[in-house]
């Protein structure tokens, strides 16, 4: 899994965060999306996957694997 974010879409919500706090927080000043792991361990690809789903502005995007350069 590899995941990225759209910060820029993000409308700072807070449901990623709440639903994963491992893999999401929010910027302190304008609460936007911060990601702390692009690659998520295994044990958290269902919540990480059900957090995109939360997400009211699809600004988490998940791919199933990492094919980019490591
Ligand atoms: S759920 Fe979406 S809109 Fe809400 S903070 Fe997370 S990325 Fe932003």
């Amino acid at each position: 899994m590899h995941l990225s974010i759209e910060p820029d879409a993000c409308v700072g919500s807070g449901q990623c965060a709440l639903a994963v706090p491992e893999i999401f927080d929010q910027d302190d000043e304008d609460g936007t999306v911060v990601l702390l792991d692009e690659q998520p361990p295994q044990d958290l690809h269902e919540a990480v996957h059900e957090a995109a789903g939360l997400c009211p502005v699809q600004a988490i995007l998940v791919a199933a694997a990492d094919d980019t350069a490591r």
